[in-house]
């Protein structure tokens, strides 16, 4: 795969840029909604979205006006000042879930880095300390040292060893184990409300509900990685939303500024009192650009209808791939919430993600045999029906 001009920015690529991401067969160059083309030109339909970032597509007009307009007001003051779009960024997040108060940083491993600072902290300051925290297998939490610490994960601890102390996992989706591995000692319990990463994992109607029950019991903190699964992603503006329970501590990132970098830790009042002036601190955090550009974000998603919309694409996208799983052996599941979407094959798909994308289609893999959906929340029914036919297009090609 690959044509003179991507294969002219490999070559420079490979030259210049640390190996950390390995060979790639794409470089894209322009946006426009679901559809992206690439250096030689060919357009594609992004089912991707820069890995569940773009949820408004790319080039979205209003986020892209107040870019502008920001841009030509003010970049950058760091936070030894008020930011007025920070403000109004937070005020928005309060009004439409259980926090009370924000952090703002720069990624989805920073947004978790804070949460699990400020865990620790609160205890600390309760005169209680309580480093534990517990975390699930198969989880993923980004890629500081302690986010992937966090992450359960071994394949991420390799050669980075000593890990950050304090971290013990539990099977995701089992509230018995959770039960049976917490200790005085265990301050916070960190999970994703869908395991992204891991394979699209959605835990059972109950489990999140028990979680909290048991929280609440043993007098922890709940964090709640809402770093993919945020932002309109599963069907409600935050996957928890729909589970009737609350976390103490959420963290965002991915969705939240449509490709702008941002990330974001929002908590109770109560959970706030952990961190005080001084306690933590990002200079780029919150800066007014990507609080601009979040706002704008955020008012789009929170348009009538949006998201519902999404989620009713959702399903039939679901309800298709389930179609196409009937005539396939090599499928084993299709599952996801929303546009968070997974189809585990009994092999490993990346020949299929290669194949998709020389179609045309942008997709990726969620582990090494589940297939991820995570487009854009403006896709439409009709755009659905030309990836579902390219997918059983490929697959066809694949059984032969
Ligand atoms: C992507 C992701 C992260 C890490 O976000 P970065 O911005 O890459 O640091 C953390 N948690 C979850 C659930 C994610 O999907």
């Amino acid at each position: 795969m690959g044509t003179e001009r991507t294969d002219a920015l490999r070559a420079r690529n490979d030259q210049c840029i640390i190996n950390t991401y390995g060979t790639r067969n794409l470089a894209l160059t322009r946006g426009e909604g679901v559809r992206v083309w690439d250096a030689d030109g060919k357009e594609y339909l992004d089912f991707f979205a820069g890995i569940a970032v773009c949820n408004l597509g790319h080039a979205h007009p209003t986020v892209t006006e107040a870019i502008r307009e920001q841009a030509g007001k003010l970049l950058h003051v760091s936070n030894l000042y008020y930011i007025e779009p920070q403000i109004q960024l937070a005020e928005m997040l309060c009004a439409n879930c259980f926090a009370d108060r924000w952090f703002f940083c720069n990624s989805g491993a920073e947004a978790n880095e804070a949460a699990i600072k400020l865990a620790r902290r609160y205890w600390a300051q309760k005169g209680t300390p309580k480093p534990g925290i517990v975390t699930a297998r198969e989880s993923f939490h980004g890629r500081t040292l302690a986010a992937i610490t966090a992450t359960g994960q071994p394949k991420y601890h390799e050669g980075f060893a000593p890990m950050v102390p304090g971290f013990t996992y539990v099977p995701y989706n089992d509230v018995a184990a959770l039960e049976a591995a917490v200790t005085p000692e265990t301050g916070a319990v960190l999970l994703e409300p869908i395991q992204g990463e891991g394979g699209v994992r959605v835990p059972h109607a109950s489990y999140l509900k028990q979680v909290r029950a048991l929280c609440d019991a043993k007098k922890i903190l709940l964090i709640l990685d809402e770093v993919q699964t945020g932002l309109g992603r599963t069907g409600t503006l935050f996957a928890h939303q729909d589970y009737g329970m609350t976390p103490d501590i959420m963290t965002l990132a991915k969705g939240l500024g449509n490709g702008v970098p941002i990330g974001a830790m929002g908590c109770t009042e109560e959970a706030a009192s952990g961190f005080g002036p001084g306690s933590h601190a990002a200079t780029f955090g919150g800066n007014p650009l990507s609080c601009a550009a979040a706002v704008a974000t955020l008012e789009a998603i929170l348009a009538p209808n949006f998201i519902e919309s999404a989620a009713a694409v959702g399903e039939y996208f679901v309800d298709g791939l389930k179609d196409l799983a009937k005539d396939n052996d090599d499928i084993v599941e299709v599952r996801g919430k929303g546009l968070m979407i997974g189809v585990e094959f009994k092999e490993t798909v990346m020949p299929l993600v290669g194949k998709l994308i020389a179609s045309g289609v942008i997709c990726g893999p969620a582990g090494p045999n589940v297939l991820r959906f995570v487009p854009p929340l403006i896709i439409t029914n009709d755009q659905v029906d030309r990836v579902l036919s390219i997918l059983a297009a490929c697959l066809r090609e694949t059984a032969r």
